[in-house]
C-alpha cells in the first residue's frame, strides 16, 4: 500500500525536510523542525501525491488514503492526550496547505476545526475560559464557511463589527464570552440561510471537507495565476497539513507572529518580525489589529523571546539560509508552525549571501548561487518606491527596466529642448528612429505605442540604460495637437507621467523613485561568479561612453558596436545623404571621404576606453532609406539645408522604397552593392587601430559583417577587408591582429555555417533578425499580438526577448556544430538581445559559445547568470 500519510510528533517525525516534493515546503519543514527538537505542535501531513491522485480519479482519494489518515489522527489523539470530537476534551486541529514552492496566500487554511456546539462547551471547561472557547468557534465558523463552504468572508465581518458597534468596542480583544455567543448564534444563523442547511456539526465530516478545500484550492484561480507568473508546474498539487491546535488566544500570556531570521528588504543581520498578544494567526494578516514588532516581545515575555533567539538562530544554521517563521505562544509556551527560507529583495539577496559567506555559513558557489540573475536589474536602475500607492493608465512592454518620471513630450527635438532647459521628460512617440537618438538620450525614459522588445526604442534605450515601456497600443498619439489618449484620458505635453520599464506600467503624475547602489558586497559578489562562469561577457556598445560603462560593470570587450548611428550624428547625415542620392561610384567616393574622419574619430575613442580587449566592429547594417528624410516637412528642410532639389530627394526616397525593409537591401547586400561604403568604414577602423597602437593602446579590432546568407557574400567582402587593412598596416608600418568575422542572423548561415566558417574567424549569433526570420515574425510589429500568445501559452516567453530554444536554439546549435566542423578554433558568440537574458545565457553555456553579449547595463546580470549556469551544471 502506498504511503500517503507521515506523521511528526513527540520529538520524531516519518519525514524530513529533503522531502519537500512529497510533503510540501510546510510539511517537510515541520518533519525536520520536529526531528531537530525543536518546540512543533505534533500532526500529519497527507502528501501532494495524494492530491494529484485525487484530481487524476475524480476528485476522489487514493486507495487507503483515508484510512492512513483516520490511523494518524488516532496517533495524534495519543500523542496530545485529546480526542477529536470528544465533547469533554476536544482535540482541534489546523488545517493547512502547502506546496513544494510557498505560494503565500494563494491556498487555503482552515484554523480550530474540531469544534461544533458541544465540543465548545468540553473546550471551555478543560481550559477554564469561556471566553476563548467562544472566540475559537466564530473564528473556526467563518473561517471554515468562508474556505469550504463558499460563504462571503465580509458577510461575518459585517456581524462582528456590528456586535463590536453595539458594545461600543473597537477591538475584538474587547468582546468577552457572552459577546462571542452571540456572535457564534448570529453566524450560525447566516449559514443556514446561506446554505439552507445548518453549519456542519459533525466533526469527521469537516475534517473531510476541509482537507477536500485544500485539494481544491490547488486549482483556484489565484493559485493558478500565480502559477503562471512564477512558472510553477500545474500538475505538483499541494500537501494537506493537519496539525493539532495550539492557541495564540488563551489571554494575554499568549500571541502569534511572524519572523525573518535577518530584515529581508535590506538583508541587515537582525531578527525582524511582528507578532500580536492574544490573537491568532489570521489576525497578523487581516490588519485589523496593528501587531507590534518584535522588539516588543523580549519586554512582554523575556523568556519566550530567548527561546524564539535560540530556536531561530539554530533554524538559520540548519538551513544555511535566512528563515521566514511563524510561531504562536500558548500560556508562556513557544511553538514554531512554520518555517521556511525567506523571500527578499535583490538587496537583501546580496547582503544575506556575502555576510553568510563571511560569517562561514555557506561557500563561495552557494552565496553566488543565492543571488538571482533576474533579480539583479533591480539593483542597477532608478526603482519605484515600494511604499509608493499609483494607479496605472495602461501597459506596454517592458522594454527596458527601471522607472522615470517626467514631462510628456512628443518629438527627439522638444525632449532635447526641454531637456537644455533642466527639465526631465519622458519622449512618448509612436515609434522612435534612428534620428531620435539625441532625444532619447536627452529623456528620462521612453514610451512608444507600437514596436515590440527589439524595436529600435527597445533596443536603443537598453543600450543607454533608459528606462522604456513599448509597444504601449491603448495610448493614442496625435501628434499635431501634442497629446494622447488613454481610455478618454487626454495626456498633454508638459503633463507629468512616470513609466516603470520593468513591468510596463504607464502611471499618471509623479511617483516617488528610489536609487538603488551598486555596492561593494555586489561588486564583490559579481568577482566570486566570474571564478566559475566559463562564458565570456562583452557588452554592446556604440559610443566610447557606453563602452566604459559596460567596462566598469566588468564587461571583457565589446561583442557588438553598430556602426549605423555613426551616420546620423551632428551634420554627418548631410554628407551620408549626398553619398546616396549621387549617382555615380565617384560621387559617393567623394561624400564618403567626408564621413570618414569622423568615424575615425568614433573607433579611436573607443578602442581607447576597451585598451587591451577585443572589439568587434560591425559594418553599416540598415538599408539606406532609413537615412533619407520620408515627410514632406522634412524633405522641404533638408532640401533647404543642403541645396538639393527636393523632387530629386523625393524620387529617391521612393526608389529606395520597400515591402519588407527587414528583408531588403540591408547588410552585406550594401556591401556587395556599393563596396565604397565598407571599404571606407574599413579604412577607418583599420586607421584608427593603427594610430592607436601608435600611442600604445592595446587594439584587438574584429571586423564583422552583417546579415550574410551565402559564404561567397562573405568571401568577397573577407578579400576587400583583408586587402584594405594590408594596404593601411603597410602605409602606418604597423601590424594589427585583427579578425574577419560574420554575424549568423539568417537561417541559411546557419544551415550551411560549415562554408560560412571557412571564411569566418568568428560567428556572433544576431538572434533579432535570426528569430525574426526563422519564426516569420516582424520584430517590430509583433508587439501587437505577440502578448496574446505568450498569454494563450503559444509561446512560453517572448522569442524576442527569451531565446526560442526549441526553434531558434537549433539553429544556434547547428550554426555552432557546423562551423567548428570546418574551423576547430572559431570563435562564437551571441549579440542579440538574448544576450543578456539568464534562461538564453544558461541556453549560450549548454551548447558552448564563447561568449554573450548584451547592453551595459546587462553585464552584472549576465556575468551572475554565467556562473549559475555553470555551477548548476556542476552540481
Ligand atoms: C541581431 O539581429 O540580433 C543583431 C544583433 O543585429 P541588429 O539588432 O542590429 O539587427
Ligand atoms: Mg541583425
Amino acid at each position: 500500500m502506498k504511503k500517503y500519510v507521515y506523521f511528526f510528533g513527540n520529538g520524531k517525525a516519518e519525514g524530513s525536510g529533503s522531502m519537500k516534493e512529497l510533503l510540501g515546503g510546510k510539511g517537510a519543514g515541520l518533519a525536520e523542525m520536529t526531528n531537530l527538537g525543536i518546540p512543533v505542535p505534533p500532526g500529519f501531513t497527507i502528501t501532494t501525491e495524494a492530491c494529484i491522485e485525487y484530481y487524476n480519479n475524480n476528485k476522489q482519494y487514493p486507495e487507503g488514503m483515508w484510512e492512513q489518515a483516520l490511523e494518524a489522527l488516532k496517533r495524534l489523539e495519543e500523542t496530545v492526550g485529546k480526542k477529536f470530537g470528544d465533547p469533554k476534551n476536544p482535540l482541534l486541529v489546523s488545517v493547512r496547505s502547502g506546496a513544494r514552492v510557498s505560494m503565500p496566500g494563494m491556498m487555503d487554511t482552515v484554523l480550530n476545526l474540531g469544534l461544533n456546539d458541544e465540543t465548545v462547551k468540553g473546550l471551555a471547561e478543560v481550559s477554564n475560559n469561556e471566553r476563548f472557547a467562544y472566540d475559537s468557534y466564530r473564528r473556526f465558523i467563518q473561517m471554515f464557511s468562508d474556505v469550504v463552504l463558499g460563504i462571503e468572508h465580509g458577510k461575518f465581518e459585517r456581524i462582528l463589527d456590528k456586535v463590536k458597534e453595539e458594545k461600543g468596542v473597537k477591538y475584538d480583544t474587547d468582546l468577552d464570552a457572552e459577546d462571542f455567543k452571540k456572535v457564534v448564534d448570529l453566524y450560525k444563523k447566516l449559514v443556514e440561510q446561506e446554505l439552507g442547511k445548518p453549519f456542519p456539526q459533525d466533526t469527521m465530516e469537516q475534517l473531510k471537507l476541509a482537507i477536500n478545500a485544500v485539494f481544491d484550492s490547488w486549482n483556484n484561480q489565484r493559485a493558478i495565476t500565480y502559477r503562471k507568473i512564477n512558472k510553477i508546474p500545474d500538475n505538483w498539487g499541494t500537501a494537506v497539513n493537519i496539525v493539532a491546535m495550539v492557541f495564540g488566544n488563551m489571554g494575554n500570556d499568549s500571541g502569534t507572529g511572524v519572523a525573518f531570521t535577518r530584515n529581508p528588504s535590506t538583508g541587515e543581520k537582525e531578527f525582524f518580525g511582528e507578532f500580536l498578544i492574544n490573537a491568532q494567526g489570521e489576525d497578523v494578516v487581516a490588519g485589523i489589529r496593528t501587531p507590534e514588532p518584535i522588539a516588543k516581545l523580549k519586554e512582554e515575555m523575556p523568556e519566550v523571546f530567548k527561546q524564539l533567539e535560540e530556536v531561530y538562530k539554530k533554524l538559520e544554521t540548519h538551513y544555511k539560509d535566512m528563515q521566514d517563521i511563524e510561531f504562536t505562544v500558548e500560556k508562556g509556551k513557544l511553538y514554531l508552525l512554520q518555517t521556511r527560507s525567506g523571500k527578499r529583495t535583490a538587496r537583501a539577496a546580496v547582503k544575506i549571501a556575502y555576510d553568510m559567506y563571511k560569517e562561514g555559513l555557506i561557500d563561495k558557489k552557494t552565496a553566488v548561487l543565492r543571488v538571482k540573475p533576474e533579480q539583479v536589474d533591480q539593483l542597477l536602475h532608478p526603482m519605484i518606491d515600494p511604499n509608493e500607492k499609483y494607479e496605472v493608465l495602461a501597459k506596454g512592454l517592458p522594454a527596458s527596466p527601471g522607472a522615470a518620471v517626467g514631462k510628456v513630450v512628443f518629438t527627439a527635438e522638444d525632449a532635447e529642448i526641454w531637456a537644455e532647459k533642466g527639465e526631465d521628460v519622458i519622449l512618448v512617440r509612436n515609434e522612435t528612429s534612428p534620428e531620435d537618438i539625441g532625444g532619447m538620450n536627452a529623456a528620462k525614459g521612453i514610451l512608444t505605442a507600437t514596436g515590440g522588445m527589439t524595436s529600435h526604442a527597445a533596443v536603443v534605450a537598453r543600450g543607454m540604460g533608459k528606462t522604456c515601456v513599448a509597444g504601449c497600443g491603448a495610448i493614442k498619439i496625435d501628434e499635431e495637437k501634442k497629446q494622447f489618449e488613454v481610455d478618454g484620458k487626454v495626456i498633454k505635453e508638459g503633463d507629468y507621467i512616470t513609466i516603470n520599464g520593468s513591468t510596463g506600467e504607464v502611471i499618471l503624475g509623479k511617483v516617488k523613485l528610489i536609487m538603488p547602489e551598486l555596492s561593494g558586497e555586489f561588486a564583490e559578489i559579481l568577482k566570486w561568479a566570474d571564478e566559475f562562469r566559463k562564458l565570456g561577457v562583452r557588452t554592446n556598445a556604440d559610443t566610447p561612453k557606453d563602452s566604459q560603462v559596460a567596462r566598469d560593470f566588468g564587461a571583457e570587450g565589446i561583442g557588438l558596436c553598430r556602426t549605423e548611428h555613426m551616420f546620423f550624428e551632428g551634420d554627418r547625415i548631410d554628407a551620408v545623404r549626398e553619398m546616396i542620392l549621387s549617382d555615380t561610384e565617384e560621387g559617393r567616393r567623394k561624400a564618403l571621404e567626408k564621413i570618414k574622419p569622423y568615424q575615425k574619430e568614433d573607433f579611436i575613442g573607443i578602442f581607447k576606453v576597451m585598451d587591451g580587449l577585443p572589439v568587434t566592429i560591425r559594418l553599416l547594417d540598415p538599408p539606406l532609406h532609413e537615412f533619407l528624410p520620408h515627410t514632406d516637412e522634412d524633405i522641404e528642410k533638408v532640401s533647404k539645408a543642403s541645396g538639393i532639389p527636393a523632387d530629386k530627394l523625393k524620387a529617391k526616397v521612393e526608389e529606395l522604397k520597400e515591402f519588407n525593409p527587414m528583408l531588403g537591401h540591408r547588410g552585406c547586400r550594401l556591401g556587395i552593392t556599393y563596396p565604397e561604403v565598407y571599404e571606407m568604414q574599413v579604412y577607418a577602423i583599420m586607421e584608427a587601430a593603427c594610430e592607436c597602437k601608435k600611442e600604445g593602446v592595446d587594439v584587438k579590432p574584429e571586423i564583422m559583417i552583417p546579415l550574410v546568407g551565402h559564404y561567397k557574400e562573405l568571401a568577397i567582402l573577407k578579400e576587400m577587408v583583408d586587402r584594405v587593412a594590408k594596404e593601411v598596416m603597410e602605409s602606418y608600418g604597423v601590424n594589427i591582429d585583427y579578425l574577419v568575422g560574420t554575424m549568423i542572423e539568417l537561417p541559411r548561415a546557419a544551415l550551411t555555417a560549415d562554408e560560412v566558417a571557412q571564411y569566418a574567424e568568428f560567428f556572433s549569433f544576431g538572434t533579432n533578425d535570426l528569430t525574426q526570420t526563422t519564426l516569420g515574425l516582424s520584430r517590430d510589429d509583433s508587439g501587437k499580438f505577440l502578448p496574446l500568445y505568450v498569454e494563450k501559452g503559444i509561446y512560453k516567453e517572448d522569442p524576442f526577448v527569451s531565446l526560442d530554444q526549441s526553434g531558434v536554439g537549433q539553429l544556434v546549435e547547428m550554426g555552432v556544430k557546423k562551423g567548428r566542423s570546418t574551423r576547430p578554433e572559431l570563435k562564437t558568440g551571441i549579440c542579440g538581445e538574448h544576450g543578456g537574458d539568464p534562461d538564453s545565457i544558461f541556453f549560450c553555456h549548454k551548447i558552448g559559445l564563447n561568449y554573450v553579449s548584451c547592453s551595459p547595463y546587462r553585464v552584472p546580470v549576465a556575468r551572475l547568470a554565467a556562473a549559475h549556469a555553470a555551477l548548476l551544471e556542476e552540481n
